[in-house]
């Protein structure tokens, strides 16, 4: 299979959509990204990387660092976490609140901004917020083997400055004791992950470890064992796309994570690990060309965990 040809077919056949949706204007920075750009980029498990379009832009990842984090924090108290965070699909949005009274403070999945927050919390254990900070960034740096993987603090700055949603949330939270640091040190961790800066291609490179049985294909090292790589993109599956996520399935098939900057991370199992970018969101607040690029990308290559 020419995957060049595939990719630079997508982006031609999309390229007349370029601009489609609406930028998330609730973080005030994301709101001055130009909506007419559109990136792909596929590695595949044999180390081959292929690109069209603004594949070599780096955009805010937002939520796909929710992926990363859940990684590390799996690292690091294992099977323990889902005391405090839910294995199943929220059907609400990113951002809800509604679902976590009834629930006494234990938010759906580690993918809506709630479970996130949480999971956060896990990883600033035994560190000062700066710290941990460096901690993501450098298991991002590592992953995407690519040293010049940053933070945009103007980004981060913004939603520090605007994130009433997320205080609400981690505060009450706190109040129901699934917090076990101070508010401000989590969503000060919380926002500048969300603030990763990353390309297409350094995102591709980054889920390789998820294609691969756990292991970068590329290093050969083991990242996460084949068992935790399985579950986690079970998680992108049924809870990636936030109210979204059946739609996802349905249409592209493939574990995904998306973000509010207009990326979307989705895993090939065995295959390939691909990174889609355009900043016009849907109403769910997924990516539009975005989805509509891993639909062709899925239907063309055949790629499916549904075989
Ligand atoms: N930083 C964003 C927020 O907390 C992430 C949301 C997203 O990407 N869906 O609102």
């Amino acid at each position: 299979m020419d995957l060049q040809s595939v990719v630079d077919d997508i982006y031609a056949d999309l390229a007349p959509r370029i601009g489609e949706g609406k930028v998330a204007d609730y973080i005030p920075q994301l709101a001055r990204v130009n909506p007419a750009q559109f990136g792909i980029a596929i590695t595949t498990v044999g180390g081959e990387v292929f690109s069209a379009g603004d594949a070599a832009v780096p955009f805010s990842i937002q939520s796909i660092s929710k992926v990363f984090t859940l990684t590390l924090a799996l690292g690091k108290a294992g099977e323990t976490i889902w005391n405090r965070v839910g294995r199943e699909p929220s059907g609400s949005a990113f951002n809800s609140i509604v679902q976590l009274e009834q629930e006494q403070g234990i938010p759906r999945n580690p993918f809506i901004n709630a479970g996130a927050i949480v999971v956060t919390d896990m990883v600033l254990a035994g560190h000062a917020p700066r710290e941990a900070i460096g901690e993501i960034l450098r298991f991002v740096r590592y992953l995407a083997d690519d040293e010049t993987v940053g933070i945009d603090d103007a980004v981060a700055a913004s939603e520090q400055a605007t994130g009433y949603r997320n205080r609400a949330l981690a505060n009450f939270m706190r109040g129901f004791g699934n917090l076990q640091h101070p508010v401000d040190h989590v969503l000060g961790v919380y926002f500048h992950q969300c603030a990763l800066a990353m390309t297409c291609r350094q995102l591709s490179r980054s889920g390789l470890f998820l294609a691969n049985s756990g292991r970068d294909a590329m290093s050969g090292h083991s990242v996460v064992s084949n068992r935790r790589a399985r579950r986690i993109n079970a998680l992108m599956l049924t809870c990636g796309h936030y109210d979204g996520s059946g739609d996802f399935a349905y249409h592209v098939g493939l574990p995904g994570k998306s973000g509010v900057g207009g990326g979307i991370l989705a895993i090939a199992p065995g295959k390939a690990s691909i990174a889609v970018w355009s900043p016009g969101l849907n109403k769910v607040g997924n990516s539009a060309l975005g989805s509509a690029a891993l639909e062709m990308l899925a239907s063309r290559t055949g790629w499916s965990v549904f075989e």
